[in-house]
């Protein structure tokens, strides 16, 4: 398996606030590239390792008699023939598409009235084992988690998928099931993700810092600009460089950005919750390429389901959807918000 390295942090932020040392976590970045992960790897958008005799979930919010939304395969489609346009040689001023490319795209991106019987079944979006990430959190006897989502927004999630989560014993699956079932509509090509492959790496995080206490996020602040001299774009930015690892990872802190924090508590037993996955749009972006991996170097593009994209996944405006735990009980279900 061939690894990501993330480049070390620009400096030693604890060195200069050794107050923040305490509030270190833990993140694991989980790097998903393209690939053809199989039932028995750990993926994003790859198939799940499922007993035959378990009902695939779906969503009674998303049924028939029709949906808005688009095909998973033309989706798929599309993307491919985006990649394929990206990558070949063009004349100057020369369209990317032809006209039938055109259409396959957008077939795969422009939501129309499709007809349903039933509800939708989710859609796969991780599976983790943790013989690839020993940090998991899980319950105790199992070792995999598996993630899918309604890729339909639903209004009290923030506009966004609606998380579930299982957590087994591999070698429970005796019987796996062959062939999942597939919607036949999906509410946005953004919901759903390419087949990837993991490349997990440790990291340490600290708070953002609208997280931090506002004192020490004041001295920070001045602390930036007096390295970099005052209205200067700062070449380190505590907040993209030395805080929060952009992209798809497990635990670590929490990317807030456009708004403030609040409390989040357990829905069903009022406990705290921590969390457990972070989905993410890009990898890393202009404002967050100190991340970008030392084997990805050289990528540039952001287009075509590059490194930085391969899970061709969007969530809002290039915001990601964090997915949590509770902290008493792992049967209650999953707290998500965007951010
Ligand atoms: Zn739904
Ligand atoms: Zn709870």
């Amino acid at each position: 398996m061939t690894t990501r390295t993330t480049p070390p942090r620009p400096l030693d932020i604890t060195a200069v606030f050794p107050e923040l040392a305490p509030l270190a976590r833990t993140a694991v970045r989980l790097h998903p590239r393209a690939g053809a992960p199989t039932a028995a790897d750990s993926s994003v958008g790859g198939p799940l390792l499922w007993p035959a005799g378990e009902p695939w979930p779906t969503c009674p919010e998303h049924a028939g008699p029709w949906q808005h939304g688009v095909a998973p395969d033309d989706v798929h489609v599309g993307r491919r023939v985006l990649r394929e346009a990206w990558t070949r040689p063009r004349a100057e001023g020369a369209d990317l598409l032809t006209e039938e490319e055109h259409a396959l795209v957008d077939r795969g991106t422009k939501p129309y009235r499709t007809a349903l019987d039933g509800p939708v079944p989710l859609v796969p979006v991780a599976q983790i084992r943790a013989a690839d990430v020993l940090a998991l959190p899980r319950p105790e006897g199992t070792d995999l988690l598996q993630v899918l989502w309604c890729a339909f927004d639903h209004p009290e999630d923030d506009y966004s998928p609606r998380v579930e989560l299982r957590w087994r014993r591999a070698a429970d699956v005796v019987t796996p099931l062959a062939a999942p079932p597939r919607p036949a509509v999906i509410g946005s090509d953004d919901y759903l993700p390419e087949p990837c492959v993991l490349h997990p790496e440790t990291v340490t995080e600290y708070p953002a810092p609208h997280e931090l206490p506002e004192e020490l996020a004041d001295r920070i602040h001045a602390w930036e600009d007096g390295i970099e001299g005052a209205g200067e774009e700062p070449e380190v930015c505590y907040q993209y460089d030395l805080a929060v690892a952009p992209g798809w990872k497990l635990g670590g802190h929490a990317p807030w950005s456009f708004s403030d924090p609040f409390p989040m508590a357990c829905a069903e037993c009022g406990a705290g919750v921590r969390p457990l996955l972070t989905v993410d749009g890009t990898e890393w972006d202009g404002g967050s390429g100190s991340w970008a991996p030392v084997e990805d170097a050289g990528y540039t593009g952001y287009h075509s389901l590059g490194p930085a994209l391969a899970t061709g996944i969007t969530i809002g405006r290039g915001y990601s959807l964090q997915v949590y735990v509770c902290e008493a009980s792992y049967d209650h279900p999953p707290v998500q918000n965007m951010q």
